[in-house]
């Protein structure tokens, strides 16, 4: 071990101001490449965040057995999809790794033994968007899994132990969509602006008012809350990451919504900036 590397250990996560909290919706891949408003809002929060010392993203892209964090120094970009343009497989998004984030997180987490994994890398839940905050790739990421097996309130509750990591210089990501049914999405209306299905629509008022009320409970138990909610969430990987960011937001924060607009019909590209 060099004693650069000694010296970033050191000094790595020493105490900051309380970084922000995002939940960002990424909607089609193509977003990593395409110019439209939606990459417009990723770029301004970008512009509107202290820098952060490292980067931590749960994506929908990744479900494990358990909880696992990236820990290797050089993430791959990982082109997890088919049936798009060579140019987004082209696409490679080198921001370093942070095995030291990645041991910080486990040290942090009491709910559950956090497993490293040397395997993943960096899928297109996080690269798609981190790379229009932070274009240069300066910043290190790591990922933290989603536990497919376990429920909403247990992945609210593991989210609410990473608060500490916020006033060290990090900057957690939530990445998905609130509403989110491929299988329904109308293709023939992907250009019509904001055109949203009744269900969509239905769902998406009442995720914002509970969002904007701090009715975390409700949103926990989202499966209760009838037909709209069952259509906008048939599975729950995407809106998984929204109860990442929102048990990270103390009371006394100031809750923002961005890109609160809808594609296709059947996603929400709605995004939540905390603090
Ligand atoms: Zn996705």
């Amino acid at each position: 071990m060099s004693l650069h590397t000694l010296h970033t250990i050191s000094t790595a996560f020493e105490p900051t101001e309380k970084m922000p909290v995002l939940f960002l919706g990424h909607g089609s891949p193509m977003n990593a490449i395409e110019e439209n408003e939606f990459v417009a809002g990723f770029r301004q929060a970008g512009r509107e965040l202290p820098k952060p010392k490292a980067i931590l993203v749960v994506s929908a892209h990744w479900e494990t057995r358990g909880t696992q964090v990236t820990a290797m120094q050089n993430p791959r970009t990982i082109h997890d999809f088919g049936g798009f343009p060579k140019a987004l497989f082209d696409v490679q998004y080198p921001a370093p790794g942070s095995p030291e984030l990645a041991q910080e997180t486990k040290n942090t987490v009491t709910k559950t033994e956090i497993g490293l994994d040397h395997a993943w890398g960096l899928d297109h839940g996080a690269w798609s968007v981190v790379k229009h905050l932070y274009p240069n790739a300066d910043v290190p990421v790591i990922q933290m899994s989603i536990d497919h097996f376990q429920s909403p309130a247990y992945h609210y509750e593991l989210a609410q132990e990473l608060a500490s990591l916020r006033k060290k210089g990090v900057l957690i990501i939530g990445s998905g969509n609130m509403v989110h049914n491929l299988r329904l999405v109308a293709w023939n209306k992907l250009n019509t602006p904001n055109f949203a299905f009744d269900w969509a629509l239905e769902a998406s008022d009442k995720m914002r008012q509970f969002i904007l009320a701090g009715d975390h409970q409700a949103l926990i138990n989202f499966s209760a809350l009838g037909k709209s909610f069952q259509l906008a969430i048939p599975t729950p990987e995407h809106y998984i990451p929204l109860l990442y960011a929102l048990g990270l937001k103390t009371e006394d924060e100031p809750i923002r919504l961005f890109n609160d607009k809808a594609v296709g019909g059947s996603i929400t590209m709605t995004s939540v900036k905390i603090g």
